[in-house]
């Protein structure tokens, strides 16, 4: 039985008119928290589940307001604007409240399933007679299973189409459980190699496997995706491996292969953190068709993009 209270969710953005989140048109909403940490992740601002603060120096006027407020003296004037110490900065959001320049921005926030509907409910006439709908992304959904779940019942009281965009790290008895509300999983399959998968995420992989089975072997349906780092995971070995685990899986017959880029790069120095992928280069053609023609060779029909 769902839980009837009424459970509140930590977001860290709801995005419309997303292109690339499922099928048609979609919202995307994005869920603050991710077990995994990978070195390639574009929406470093949902790794934690706490709150965040983006400074943007450019914008900032100059006015001292906010150095003044800090309750921790982590802010002072730099050639470029106002600079944010990190290691100081407990994310209090009072500069964040107080810019009248908006150059702190606090990332990150409770919504309930009420709130989130009411902007959903906006986008109604988008999606009549598409396959158009809501996806949850993030941070990981299943990581906030109790909101998620409320959150696909009031969507299917609509009529919606519902995605869930995860890496598959969560109990078994989650998974089964936000199934049962789910009409399309959009599932990564980072590494097949458990050292390596740890290495480059921090986790292992053999609860995400076992979970893609499980979810395949119940029917669910399922979009895999393959993101195609250079140097960590685009080698002949594991797209084999990937590949022939996907084709292995009852009713997965593609899978997305989704080219590494940089651009998350200033999300990073915005957050005041280190750049983890600056070591990776950016994918090139030819190891992505290489990918490509390795995993067609498995059986599987394959799209570059999601
Ligand atoms: S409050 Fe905003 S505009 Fe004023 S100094 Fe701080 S960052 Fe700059
Ligand atoms: S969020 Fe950080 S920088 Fe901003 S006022 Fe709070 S402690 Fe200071």
């Amino acid at each position: 039985m769902p839980n009837t209270a009424s459970p509140s969710g930590t977001l860290f953005a709801i995005k419309r008119y997303a292109l690339h989140d499922g099928p048609d048109l979609r919202v995307t909403i994005f869920f603050k928290g991710c077990p995994l940490s990978c070195h390639w992740c574009h929406n470093p601002e949902g790794i934690d589940g706490g709150l965040r603060i983006l400074s943007l120096p450019a914008k900032c006027v100059g006015c001292g307001e906010c150095a003044l407020a800090c309750p921790q003296n982590a802010l002072s004037q730099g050639s470029g604007g106002m600079q944010r110490n990190p290691a100081l900065c407990t994310a209090c959001g009072t500069c964040a409240e107080i810019c009248p320049a908006l150059a702190h921005e606090a990332v990150g926030r409770q919504w309930s399933v009420s709130e989130v509907m009411s902007e959903i409910e906006k986008e109604l006439p988008f999606f009549a007679g598409t396959r158009g709908g809501v996806t949850f992304s993030g941070g990981e959904p299943l990581a906030q299973p109790e909101f998620l779940e409320r959150m696909l019942i009031a969507c299917g009281h609509l009529g919606l189409h519902r995605a869930v965009d995860t890496c598959g790290f969560a109990s078994a008895e989650t998974v089964r459980r936000i199934a049962r509300h789910a009409d399309l999983f959009l599932f990564d399959l980072k590494h097949m190699d458990p050292v390596s998968h740890r290495l480059v995420t921090g986790v292992d992989n053999a609860l995400i496997l076992s979970n893609l089975t499980l979810l395949a072997q119940s029917g669910a349906q399922i979009q895999l995706r393959l993101p195609l780092i250079p140097g960590i995971n685009d080698n002949a070995d594991n797209i084999g491996r990937t590949g022939r685990f996907a084709a292995s899986l009852p009713g997965v017959r593609d899978i997305d292969v989704l080219p590494y880029h940089s651009a998350a790069r200033s999300k990073y120095a915005k957050l005041g953190l280190p750049y983890p992928g600056d070591h990776i280069p950016p994918s090139d053609p030819q190891s992505v068709n290489r990918a490509v023609s390795l995993l067609q060779n498995c059986g599987l029909s394959v799209r570059i993009g999601g």
